[in-house]
């Protein structure tokens, strides 16, 4: 029996773990369940799957909170705040933490289960994009697992030998990993009308389905540029090592090309409850609700590179990856804070790329060695994207 806390419980990958996990009552028990503001929901999911704590990250809403949890039924305890979302990620009892947070937010609790050497399942890419090394280091140093849920680190994890040792892709006779992405919705949008995408656009991604942020991400491709950053940092490679390949079924996850000309690719249906059941059940495997492939029914089946013209913020998150923790740190805090304003109506599509690259180009770039240093090079990032929208952006 594993017992599991699940960060960002509410989120679009939070809900899937707990699907997976409610099919094996058996094998795994729920320790706490965390989310920000979709307070009816966590309720309903406590309700439902029993947790010992329940965690409401922002203090504000405790006494809605504490209000229906009564409403509910819910027995658990109902904590609030970052120190308790800590505490549920760390405590001595529980043996998995799902990081499924979204964005910056996610660092401290994911790293509070890195810190504690829990096998954690990682979704909150942008938690290792800002902190890299520091994440890697903790994660050596107190014994955690790192599991990739993100579908393409998760195919390359599965197309890896057993024996890989981290960054050593000559011993393994590895000489490539080719990072797959759909292209997004606008892979074939004429160019000319990139300024004239709404928002409705920009929120519906062709294969997947996903919280509100990666799918902007997914629009633009910043999300691919913050995946070959992981890519990096998870498997101890260089930009160098990597190769994006834009394969519009989302079928192929991700490959690894061998020196013997093999490529061993892993396939599956676009569902993220596959990578979830991979990373929860590893190294056995347990049936996750996916329907297998039908390849009778798949009818294209295609590849092609990515125009850096069409998605500059991939090739923007491929120069900070090359430039170092600072670059990246301070892009991921753009991109946060560009996205949310491009939701709000407040910036274009186009915009995004380049507040991201404006604020890149502003920001002095330090050594970073604490995650203090990262949080505030974080803070910096924001305050300057906001001044750039505040003054040249503004629609
Ligand atoms: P989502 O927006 O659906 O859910 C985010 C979760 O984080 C929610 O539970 C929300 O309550 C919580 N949250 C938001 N702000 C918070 C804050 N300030 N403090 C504490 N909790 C907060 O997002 P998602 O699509 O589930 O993605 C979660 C993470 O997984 C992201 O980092 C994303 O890049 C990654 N990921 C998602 C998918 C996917 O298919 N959805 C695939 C690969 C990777
Ligand atoms: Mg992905």
């Amino acid at each position: 029996m594993q017992t599991v806390t699940v960060l960002g419980a509410t989120g679009s990958i939070g809900c899937n773990t707990l699907d997976v996990i409610n099919r094996h009552p058996d094998k795994y028990r729920i320790f706490a369940i965390t989310g920000n503001n979709q307070l009816k929901l966590l309720m309903e999911q406590a309700n439902k799957c029993s947790p010992r704590y329940v965690v409401i990250a922002d203090p504000l809403h405790y006494s809605a909170a504490l209000e229906l949890a009564k409403q509910y039924q819910v027995e658990a305890e109902i904590l609030c705040g970052q120190q308790a979302l800590e505490d549920v990620s760390s405590a001595p009892e529980v043996d998995s933490v799902m990081a499924a947070i979204v964005g910056a937010a996610g660092l401290l609790p994911t790293m509070a289960a890195v810190k504690a050497g829990k096998r954690v399942l990682l979704a909150n890419k942008e938690a290792l994009v800002m902190s890299g090394a520091l994440f890697i280091d903790a994660a050596n140093k107190s014994g955690a697992q790192i599991l990739p849920i993100d579908s393409e680190h998760n195919a390359i994890f599965q197309c890896l030998p057993h024996n890989f040792t981290y960054g050593d892709l000559g011993n393994s006779g590895i000489e490539k990993i080719l990072l797959t992405g759909s292209g997004g919705p606008f892979r074939e949008r004429a160019l000319d009308t990139f300024g004239s995408i709404t928002v409705d656009e920009a929120s519906t991604h062709p294969n997947w389905s996903m919280g509100r942020k990666i799918t902007i991400d997914s629009a633009t491709m910043m999300n691919k540029g913050l995946e070959f950053i992981e890519v990096c940092w998870l498997f101890g490679v260089k930009s160098k090592d990597i190769d994006v390949v834009i394969h519009p079924q989302s079928i192929i996850h991700s490959m690894v090309q061998y020196v013997d000309g093999s490529v061993i690719a892993q396939m599956g249906n676009p569902d993220m409850r596959t990578p979830i059941a991979y990373g929860l059940a590893h190294p056995q495997r347990i049936e996750a609700g996916v329907k297998p492939l039908n390849f009778k029914e798949i009818v294209d089946f295609s590849f092609k590179t990515p125009c850096y013209e069409r998605y500059p913020n991939l090739k923007l998150a491929i120069a900070a990856c090359e430039a170092g923790q600072c670059a990246t740190t301070s892009l991921n805090a753009a991109n946060e804070v560009a996205v949310e304003h491009f939701l709000h109506g407040n910036i274009s599509f186009c915009d995004i790329a380049k507040v991201n690259e404006a604020t890149l180009n502003a920001m002095s770039m330090v050594e970073m060695n604490s995650i203090q240093q990262l949080l505030e090079q974080d803070s910096l990032a924001r305050v300057k994207a906001n001044e750039l929208i505040r003054g040249k952006f503004q629609c």
